[in-house]
């Protein structure tokens, strides 16, 4: 099994995906996607790792029990299956050490968990993903948590928050459906001078267009639901962590008792081998729909850093090595039954929740009442969009079949 523990790596320009260079046995990303995590001979030669379903181990000898040396004591401690992902995702992550959790906002709760106590504050991006939120607004305020909430683009601004009882920094970026570019390596530094943890929601970017250790984070989450695994058709999450992290994370997750299913697992390593042919083109296509929806009359707006007309364009350009299919519109003024008619005359973009996925999608989202250090004050409806694996040329006629139906309801 090629193991995140023994493998070399160095920064490096000449890789796009990770800036990990191929030498002595370490390899290019689009290679790693293929070999992670798979060890066909200790699996009778087949591919693919199977499934392990289990709970119970068997153990030998009593000595053997009484000692717990073995690799393997109890399903929740982990298997074969489970292992595999894990060691995949720290490696193309550029981590150490990777646990799984059942879904996305199961590995930001276990993660913010594994470090805070009663009286600690806590320092979390204005734009984060909504339930990250409710999270700290409700739990970790229960538990004696304080969170402020700042202003994404404050970069080393943020240090002017930090006070005595800060623990950690909790950044997302770009943020959820608005977009904004956070300067992480600002942050790491004053994280390093103030001795604070920085933890990163990487969702948005999957593990192969940033590497947020080279950023400075020690630990870094995914929603493993959206790019990893790919297909709509399973949760997971997961929590990678640089050594610093490593035994904070893991005693964490293990106190939670947090495990993935095994056959969500299955889904996500299958999800993996094909998550860089599936993120260029996410990619392609998303820039392509951006620059059409930018040029449309309706459209106030296109929020997606890898247009050259984002403000958060530079960040991006020196921080990520690509970008994913997720990015927001904002329309001009327009009624209600006219944004309706929008939306329901579309045949190729589905209504729903999370991304990620195969197919194209599109939410209309409103942020008005919970933004507390910024602002949001858009020109008209603000729409998400997901670009999935469809023709372009599809996509845009399915749109401006839905602007003539908005036209239509219009006047
Ligand atoms: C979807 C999402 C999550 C939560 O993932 P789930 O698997 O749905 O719990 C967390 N962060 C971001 C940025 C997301 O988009």
């Amino acid at each position: 099994m090629a193991s995140f523990d023994s493998e070399t790596r160095t920064d490096s320009k000449d890789n796009p995906s990770g800036g990990e260079t191929a030498h002595e046995g370490a390899h290019h990303t689009a290679t790693r996607l293929v070999h992670a995590g798979r060890d066909p001979k200790a699996h009778e030669g087949f591919v693919n790792t199977p499934v392990y379903r289990g709970s119970t181990v068997l153990f030998e000898t009593v000595a053997e029990l009484e000692t717990g040396n073995r690799r393997y004591t109890y399903g929740r401690k982990g298997t074969p299956t489970i292992e595999a992902l894990e060691s995949a995702i720290a490696e193309l992550e550029g981590g150490v050490r990777t646990v799984l959790a059942p879904s996305g906002l199961a590995a930001i709760s276990s993660a913010l968990l594994a470090f805070v106590e009663a009286g600690d504050h806590i320092l979390v991006s204005d734009s984060v993903y909504r339930p990250t939120r409710l999270l700290c607004d409700g739990l970790l305020k229960r538990l004696g948590v304080e969170t402020t909430y700042y202003d994404p683009l404050l970069g080393a601004g943020i240090e002017a928050l930090v006070r005595e009882n800060t623990r950690l920094v909790f950044v997302e970026s770009p943020g959820s459906q608005t977009f904004e570019m956070q300067d992480i390596p600002a942050i790491a530094k004053v994280c390093r001078a103030r001795g604070l943890w920085l933890i990163a929601d990487n969702t948005w970017a999957s593990p192969l267009y940033c590497n947020p250790f080279r950023l400075g984070v020690d630990v870094s989450i995914q929603a493993g639901t959206k790019y990893v695994v790919g297909h709509a058709d399973a949760m997971l999450g997961t929590i990678t962590a640089n050594e610093r992290a490593r035994n904070a994370i893991l005693r964490g997750n293990q106190a939670l008792g947090l495990v993935a299913g095994s056959e969500e697992v299955y889904l996500a390593l299958r999800g993996l081998r094909t998550l860089g042919v599936r993120l260029e083109r996410h990619w392609q296509a998303a820039l392509e729909m951006a620059e059409w929806l930018s040029a449309r009359p309706e459209v106030a707006r296109v929020l997606y850093p890898a247009l050259e007309s984002d403000p958060g364009h530079d960040i991006w350009r020196r921080d990520y090595t690509g970008a994913s299919g997720l990015f927001s519109v904002i329309l001009k003024p327009i009624a209600k039954p006219a944004l309706v008619a929008f939306l329901e005359s579309l045949t190729l973009f589905g209504m729903g929740y999370s991304w990620g996925g195969y197919e194209s999608l599109v939410v209309p989202f409103d942020l008005h009442g919970y933004r507390t250090a910024t602002q949001w004050r858009p020109e008209g409806p603000a729409l998400r969009f997901h670009i999935g694996l469809e023709d372009v040329r599809d996509l845009k006629r399915d749109l401006a079949r839905g602007f003539a139906a908005m036209a239509a309801a219009t006047s």
